[in-house]
């Protein structure tokens, strides 16, 4: 039996341009003894280069002034540079602005009525990975299910599947924040914030199997956080120092970082090449460079510039 567009195991069809299954090589570059390697995919992601073409669009013919509804990405340079474009960060619907953009991360659907209802013009960059699981988000909670959110509390993407998923959706960080007695023997949806990795979502799915009557899981993590996150975690397998660039607000730059950590203690999170230290690279034949997806590949180029200065002293 096929399923109907309403009902919430019915997959969405992918709307975005997903990143080539293989993608780029590895780049290997040498100084003195050391090879550093930077991973195949690091740096901006689909979903954030979609949200600056819409901010560049913005500026160019949209009414004035142009804000962002908090900062366009995680990433303090990028933000800076914008604003010296005239782009402003308003942290509230303000009737202050002409355009409102919504940034990739996506916000509760009452936010987006009373940005309309102000008469503002509304630029959505809310990544279509994001979309996908605020519908699912809806469509279980119209469905009845209790709705599981597996995110980071405070995170305004999972600010946003709130609104989706409705007031009664539970938020965990892990498996150990379930409350499992609220849901013995009900039906359980869960949406997963974009940038979790697989293995707390299969922790948290093992977790519920045994305590839901049913358990309907939509793997929300964006195929751009999967493919960073297996490039990470393959680099660090093999290298003696791992540097990971992002901001430090970034959740998915902290997420590689994390992960990079587990296997080859010697990780460092910078967000810019000023941070790097010599002492981390001490005796390291094989350094490791990735980035977060709102990372521009300047700070990647500047962070192999500066460990080549290093390496080659
Ligand atoms: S990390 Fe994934 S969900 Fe977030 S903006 Fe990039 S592609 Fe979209």
């Amino acid at each position: 039996m096929h399923g109907s567009e309403d009902d919430p195991a019915v997959q969405d069809s992918a709307s975005y341009d997903e990143e080539p299954e293989r993608g780029p090589e590895r780049r290997h570059v040498h100084a003195g003894g050391t090879e550093i390697v930077v991973a195949r995919y690091a740096g901006y992601c689909y979903g954030v280069e979609r949200a600056l073409r819409l901010t560049g669009e913005a500026l160019e013919g949209a009414p004035a002034p142009v804000a962002t509804l908090g900062p366009i990405i995680h990433n303090p340079s990028v933000v800076g540079s914008l604003e010296e474009r005239g782009v402003r960060v308003v942290d509230d619907v303000t009737t202050d602005v002409g355009t409102l953009i919504v940034r990739t991360h996506g916000v509760s659907p009452d936010v987006i009525a009373r940005a309309r209802s102000r008469r503002l013009n509304v630029v959505d960059a809310t990544c279509p990975f994001v979309s996908v699981a605020q519908r699912k988000a809806a469509q279980l909670r119209e469905a009845g299910y209790a709705v599981v959110i597996l995110g980071e509390r405070d995170h305004p993407e999972v600010v946003g599947l709130q609104g989706f998923a409705g007031a009664d959706a539970v938020v965990v960080e892990d498996a150990s924040g379930l409350p499992v007695e609220r849901l013995r023997g009900r039906r359980v949806g869960v949406v997963v914030q974009t940038t979790q990795t697989r293995a707390n979502l299969s922790a948290l799915a093992a977790e519920l199997a045994p305590v839901a009557r049913e358990l309907l899981v939509f793997n929300t993590v964006c195929d751009a956080t999967e493919k960073r996150q297996s490039a990470a975690c393959e680099l660090a397998e093999e290298v003696d120092v791992v540097v990971v660039v992002g901001g430090r607000n970034s959740a998915n730059t902290a997420r590689l970082a994390q992960l990079c950590q587990a296997i080859e203690p010697r990780t460092h999170h910078i967000e810019s090449a000023a941070e790097l230290r010599p002492e981390w690279l001490e005796g390291a034949a094989r350094v490791g460079v990735t980035a977060g997806a709102s990372t521009p590949d300047e700070e990647i180029e500047a962070t192999v510039r500066a460990l080549l200065d290093l390496c080659g002293e």
